[in-house]
């Protein structure tokens, strides 16, 4: 390791791990639980792996948070950076401003971006996060139907299980009750339907196609139930991330573009983990059928090594806002941050130099789909699917029965905690397990992952089976 590695991994963890309880809080995380156990303390990386403080090697099955799409260790993305930082570390784009990188990555990111149907998306806004550009998405989308002079349009539907990020707009656009309960949300004018989750929602012997055709129509019951004239825009993640790898049926999107076209509705989607190569395209829409107003990004736009984020803002809206909208009162200090935005260039170079994006849509992807496809023939596996590289499984009691565990046991975590010992990082969203893997993961590593994730599914079904749960 690196020699700065080294002199992290010469502290003692125990050391850090109590400076961390004294001093940092951190995300998501209930504070009690980590004083017990202690955070893992994670020091370096290279390509698909992390070691931790102890010297231990964990393949990263989720890309750190969906985002290390190039994986870790990637030199060019540090030089740029340092590069930039030598030239022009920062510099706002307020008051009639710019600087050379996000112009150029501007430019880039709407070459990359397909056109579809009367689509195109030659503009773009720049924040640091995804939920950021949600909120950016709330107000720009509001603001967009003011200017055209509907200004009681201002209902933003979204969907149960979904995730926008953790801003008051962002938590209030998710659909996660538990985010819901803290902080008295959603703010206002913000509502959701059901997700399109043919495992849980559909109704016995209804196919995926049916049953996405009627999830997609929830979304026209309460568009009339709102009263069309009320409704902004409808918000919702191509494949669901967070709420578990939610892919939905190939007919759910293209029957959602005909009803928000129906009542004039814009329809955003959110791409924070689908975009940049994740589901084999630049971006997804293009994938399902979708013709978005406004596209969410994030996360993979630098592969995660440095904070950015943005909206890809479509021709409608576009012309709207930039020709009689005057100024647009909302910005963030670090919109079109130069350091960022260079890394990011250097980032998408480096994808199209290794034709990640191909090597997902055509070859790693539909290899990882027939691995994971396999999974289905264990005890424990109700359902596992995937899409370009996300891919979700179902820990069932009874696969016949289609019975789930009694929540309470929390088996998800059980088969969690397998995964982190045996040197695997798989996450656990109630008791579906999920993988969203660095796009440059190889067939072999593919292989690598699929023996892990058996060797893990087999000793949650010991434990559980010692424990007398099956
Ligand atoms: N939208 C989606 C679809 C996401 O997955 C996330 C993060 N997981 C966000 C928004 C929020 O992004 P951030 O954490 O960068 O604010």
């Amino acid at each position: 390791p690196p020699a700065l590695v080294r002199r992290a991994e010469q502290q003692d963890t125990k050391a850090i791990q109590a400076l961390d309880s004294a001093h940092y809080i951190h995300p998501f995380t209930d504070h009690g639980d980590l004083a017990t156990r202690g955070a893992r303390v994670m020091t370096h990386a290279d390509n698909i792996y992390v070691w931790d403080s102890e010297g231990k090697k964990v393949l990263d099955g989720m890309s750190g948070l969906w985002c290390v799409n190039a994986g870790y260790g990637r030199k060019e993305l540090a030089d740029a950076a340092y590069q930039q930082m030598m030239t022009l570390p920062f510099y706002n784009s307020f008051f009639q401003t710019t600087n050379v990188p996000a112009v150029q990555l501007a430019a880039k990111l709407a070459a990359l971006a397909p056109k579809v149907g009367d689509r195109s998306f030659n503009h773009v806004f720049f924040s640091s996060s995804g939920s950021e550009s949600n909120d950016t998405n709330v107000r720009m989308a509001r603001r967009y139907w003011d200017l055209m002079g509907q200004p009681q349009r201002k209902v933003i539907i979204s969907r149960h299980n979904a995730y926008h990020g953790s801003t008051m707009a962002g938590a209030s656009l998710g659909g996660m009750s538990g985010m819901h309960a803290q902080g008295d949300l959603p703010i206002p004018n913000i509502t959701h339907i059901e997700q399109p989750h043919h495992w849980e929602n559909a109704r016995a012997g209804e196919t995926p196609a049916e049953f996405g055709v009627r999830a997609a129509r929830w979304l026209e019951e309460k568009i009339l139930a709102i009263g069309p004239d009320k409704v902004a825009a409808f918000i919702g993640e191509p494949v669901q991330g967070a709420g578990g790898v939610i892919i939905p049926p190939e007919t759910y999107w293209p029957e959602i573009q005909r009803i928000v076209d129906k009542y004039g509705i814009l329809l955003i989607a959110d791409e924070v983990i689908c975009a940049f190569g994740r589901l084999g395209h630049w971006f997804a829409y293009e994938k399902f059928g979708m013709k978005p107003d406004l596209v969410t990004f994030a996360k993979g736009v630098t592969s995660g090594y440095i904070p950015l984020g943005g909206v890809m803002v479509g021709n409608r809206v576009a012309e709207v806002l930039i020709e009689k909208g005057g100024e647009f009162n909302h910005g963030y200090t670090y919109s079109g941050h130069p350091v960022a935005c260079a890394v990011a260039l250097a980032n998408l170079e480096l994808m199209e130099r290794e034709g990640l994006v191909d090597r997902v849509k055509n070859d790693t992807g539909p290899y990882l789909a027939q691995r994971f496809a396999e999974l289905k023939d264990h005890p424990l596996v109700g359902e596992a699917e995937t899409c370009g590289f996300v891919a979700g499984l179902v820990l069932v009691k009874d696969k016949v029965k289609r019975t789930m565990f009694d929540p309470d046991l929390a088996v998800g975590m059980i088969c969690r905690g397998h995964c982190f010992r045996n040197g695997l990082i798989m996450r656990a969203v109630g008791d579906r397990m999920i993988i969203a893997p660095p796009l440059v993961m190889t067939r072999a590593q593919i292989d690598e992952m699929m023996g892990l994730i058996r060797l893990c599914l087999d000793a949650t079904l010991d434990d559980l089976r010692s424990q007398g749960l099956l």
